[in-house]
């Protein structure tokens, strides 16, 4: 059962598959695992209900399943930030991922969620910014269906700044999941 603090962005997220699923089916396109994974990104995460909600699944592995996890999330820092501040992907799968397989899948982040699709995202009183979809895709010979991302950010902003209140915080948090998972 998802815990009450959890509702909304859980409600959230159902609403983001939903949608990426429907848009994948027009192009069409099955992400079935490509050999430039989108688990080797690097990906960072700005809310703390996010980071809550993985840990909240993280925490319900076994004790092996979660040791397995942290030693690689400890792995994939030390060598994502430990040599310079110029941070850049260094193509390592995500500590989460196992065989290919996301072993927090119902917790996974939003950016997990919508990344592959081309989309647009607007901010008021600007053009929408266009993105690309994955090289897997080939989206670049076929037309565009429409995705924008703004409705989906803007919800997301609303259950993260409930969250900071209910939760006393205040500061920025710009993470990935293995930092997630280690700091939590
Ligand atoms: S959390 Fe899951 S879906 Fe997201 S990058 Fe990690 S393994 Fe992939």
């Amino acid at each position: 059962m998802i815990p009450q603090t959890f509702k909304s962005l859980a409600a959230l997220y159902k609403a983001m598959d939903k949608t990426w699923n429907k848009i994948a089916a027009r192009y069409p396109f099955k992400c079935s695992g490509c050999k430039d994974n989108c688990c080797k990104s690097l990906f960072f995460h700005y809310t703390y209900i996010e980071k809550a909600y993985l840990t909240h699944g993280f925490n319900a592995l076994d004790q092996a399943g979660k040791e397995k996890i942290l030693t690689r999330a400890k792995n994939y820092c030390e060598k994502t930030f430990a040599k310079t501040p110029d941070v850049k992907s260094l193509k390592i799968f995500c500590p989460v991922n196992e065989n290919g397989r996301c072993l927090l899948y119902p917790f996974r982040p939003m950016i997990c969620r919508l990344h592959g699709l081309p989309h647009e995202l607007s901010r008021p009183g600007l053009s929408p910014v266009m993105s690309r979809g994955c090289d897997a895709g080939l989206f670049d010979d076929k037309s565009y269906v429409k995705f924008d991302r703004t409705p989906f950010y803007q919800q997301m902003a609303q259950i993260e700044i409930a969250f900071r209140q209910g939760h006393d915080k205040t500061d920025r948090i710009k993470e990935t999941v293995a930092q997630m998972l280690i700091s939590q």
